[in-house]
């Protein structure tokens, strides 16, 4: 059975203990030591808090499992049986304090305030998440639960540790109930929190820091609430600024403008669209009434306005081909020279079968597409064949 040191005093850094063994095995695909001690201030994975890093003597700690009564440590190397020292990686766990004692503060503060249970929790290694039972969080909700917490970190109030079997922790006010039997460990953070479990915590509040809600999304039938304290929120409020920054430094406005002056780049973007728009279907009418006034009509009255367009987008076929198939017996035969985008239109009157004419093209000139009776649409396989397939188009046309 390994003592958890860690459990008295979550801020012992250094320790010594006996090795009690030492046998091979993989730590994934790479060799590695599995480690028991009679004592161990490492905190092994879990309640949702990951594994300490750190040093059993020489050994670099890879991963820390509770395996019941025992906790095992996968290290790097074999250690000798015996007296050893070891260390908590302290910058990592102080990390996962701050971590873990804040998801204490935010999951009471959503209980008790709004009557919001938690129903898990994740400490990863970027975000922290606690899973909400219950209807949509407000953003009011939010900001006054992520407010009430920072409220308790500000007055730094103390936080202990209680044990006592479940019966006697009940009767003092325990948040969630347990039916395990023996002593229970349970945290208490004066007014505010008292509830079993077997984490590390700061000693006060005040450790934590501060707590930055980040965002709240569904996960099945819960919300799903993504939160960092301490150096994390410093990190994030940080890059943030940083981000805000850079954003005002693009638009010429200081970072608090930033928003307002997106918009305003936005509205302008959408007036420019329907400007190009409207000036893209004039150019177009421009151009198919030149193409009109410009072809001489076959012998049958149909006249065949066949073109390569180039340095426009592949819309701006679509706009061309309505233009001039707005007159009576006319067939538009158009292509894109960089892409091979190829349309196949005609007046009804003209009285031709579209698809079947880019078929036709495409038994002699590869392409993919289809369409309707007066409107076919399709891609060359190869653009450089542009001009040839919409002269090969125009042929086909037999009278
Ligand atoms: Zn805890």
């Amino acid at each position: 059975m390994t003592r958890r040191l860690y459990y008295d005093d979550s801020y012992q850094r250094d320790f010594s203990a006996e090795v009690l063994s030492c046998e091979p095995e993989l730590h994934g695909t790479a060799p590695a030591w599995a480690v028991v001690l009679d004592c161990t201030a490492l905190y092994p994975t879990s309640g949702g808090q990951q594994h300490d890093l750190g040093k059993v003597g020489d050994a670099n700690v890879l991963d820390v499992r509770d395996e019941g009564e025992e906790i095992v440590h996968i290290v790097d190397r074999q250690i000798d049986l015996g007296t050893v020292q070891g260390c908590v990686d302290w910058p990592r766990r102080f990390d996962h304090m701050q971590q873990h004692t804040g998801q204490h503060l935010l999951s009471a503060m959503f209980q008790e305030r709004f009557g919001r249970p938690t129903v898990s929790f994740h400490l990863g290694s970027d975000i922290s998440t606690i899973d909400l039972r219950g209807p949509q969080p407000s953003e009011d909700l939010l900001d006054a639960a992520a407010l009430a917490v920072n409220g308790v970190i500000f007055e730094n109030r103390p936080i202990t540790v209680r044990y006592g079997t479940a019966e006697q922790l009940v009767a003092i006010g325990i948040r969630k109930k347990v039916d395990r039997a023996g002593i229970l460990r349970a945290i208490e953070i004066a007014g505010a929190d008292l509830q079993p479990c077997g984490g590390t915590h700061v000693r006060h509040t005040g450790q934590i820091g501060l707590l930055l809600l980040r965002g709240v999304g569904k996960v099945r039938q819960d919300w799903r609430v993504e939160f960092v304290c301490g150096g994390r929120a410093a990190r994030f409020a940080r890059a943030d600024f940083q981000t805000l920054r850079q954003l005002g430094g693009r638009l010429e406005v200081p970072p608090e403008e930033a928003a307002a002056a997106l918009e305003r780049v936005f509205s302008e973007r959408d007036t420019h669209y329907k400007n190009l728009r409207a000036a893209l279907t004039r150019l177009a009418q421009a151009e198919a009434a030149v193409a009109l006034s410009s072809t001489e009509p076959r012998s049958d009255g149909t006249k065949v306005i066949a073109m390569v367009i180039e340095d426009i987008h592949p819309e701006y076929l679509v706009a061309i081909a309505a233009e001039i198939t707005k007159t009576d017996r006319t067939i538009a035969l158009l292509v894109r020279r960089e892409s091979g985008d190829i349309i196949l239109a005609q007046n009804p009157s003209a009285k031709r079968d579209m698809p079947m004419l880019l078929r036709q093209l495409f038994e002699k000139i590869p392409g993919k597409g289809g369409g309707a009776t007066n409107f076919a649409r399709g891609k060359l396989a190869d653009a450089s064949e542009a001009a040839y397939a919409i002269e090969t188009a125009k042929s086909l046309l037999t009278l």
